[in-house]
């Protein structure tokens, strides 16, 4: 496994390798887990090398202090990706990305950045935004894989892709859970075992909401959510949308043709937690 924190190193790596050889590429942001380790193995079986890039990026966080505290663990993530035969791994700094000027460029995705995390998060999806076009730059994946956990940044990704005409294809891969349903995160770590404890209500709330949306209308599915949370003193609900999967417009009616996602924001404490289930 090569390791490069140089763009000019990797990119003399990938154009030495033999023309049409397929690039898998999966970009993180370390602390890295089971659910990174499903994008990645999902990446080695449908290209010829894989390319893991670890950079916690400084401008899609909306509060410093969870950039300070984001969690970092590069030799466990280093052993981890050798343990799933990963072929190379970009590890810049934010100067060797940004070179002093940390800032993100500013972009349309039609809409899509102004609905749940945009409204909560400012300037979230511009910074990654940035970062992963920038990222697709250095790189030139032929495939490239991100987790239906973060189902909006997914489909952003997929607009800046076809806004801007890059040649990626884009993979979206399902969410990897704990035995007890709690989707996998690299903030599940900072949890407390009280927390810790708690929070597969969230799943569990989710999929339950699955069922009652085969027989209420979403209002109603929403109000229940709401009261459901309010029981459940060690978690806060920040929100609980029911949107068209494409759109992510939240919706009025509900119209066969629609394919449907239910998205969830909690706070465990000072940790926020996302999720998401297809209606
Ligand atoms: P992150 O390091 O949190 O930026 O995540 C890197 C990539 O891994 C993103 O595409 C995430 O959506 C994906 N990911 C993180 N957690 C999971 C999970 N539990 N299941 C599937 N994909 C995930």
């Amino acid at each position: 496994m090569l390791v490069f924190a140089k763009i000019k190193s990797i990119q003399q790596k990938i154009k030495s390798l033999k023309k049409g050889t397929a690039i898998g590429f999966v970009p993180t942001m370390g602390a890295l887990h089971k659910g990174h380790l499903s994008l990645i193995k999902q990446a080695k079986k449908e290209n010829d090398i894989v390319i893991v890039s670890i950079f916690v990026n400084p401008t899609q966080f909306d509060k410093q202090e969870d950039l300070v505290n984001y969690p970092k663990t590069i030799d466990s993530d280093l052993s981890l990706l050798k343990s799933v035969s990963c072929d190379i791994v970009f590890t810049p700094t934010a100067d060797e990305i940004y070179s002093s000027n940390i800032i993100s460029q500013l972009f349309n995705f039609d809409g899509l950045e102004h609905q749940m995390e945009g409204k909560f998060r400012d300037g979230h999806f511009d910074g990654v935004g940035t970062i992963v076009k920038r990222l697709f730059e250095i790189v030139t994946p032929t495939k490239s894989y991100f987790g239906e956990k973060d189902f909006q940044q997914l489909q952003i990704i997929r607009k800046m892709v076809e806004k801007h005409q890059i040649s990626t294809k884009i993979i979206g891969c399902e969410i990897y859970r704990e035995a007890d349903g709690l989707a996998m995160s690299s903030r599940n770590s900072r949890l407390t075992k009280e927390h810790r404890k708690v929070a597969p209500f969230i799943y569990k709330t989710l999929k339950e909401a699955k069922k009652e949306f085969g027989i209420k209308s979403a209002i109603e599915v929403i109000d229940w959510v709401e009261n459901e949370f309010k029981n459940q003193p060690l978690l806060e609900l920040e929100y609980f949308e029911i949107a068209v999967e494409e759109t992510l417009q939240p919706i009025k009616n509900k119209d066969q043709e629609q394919k449907y996602r239910a998205f969830i924001a909690v706070f465990a404490d000072k940790i926020r937690l996302i999720d998401n289930i297809s209606l």
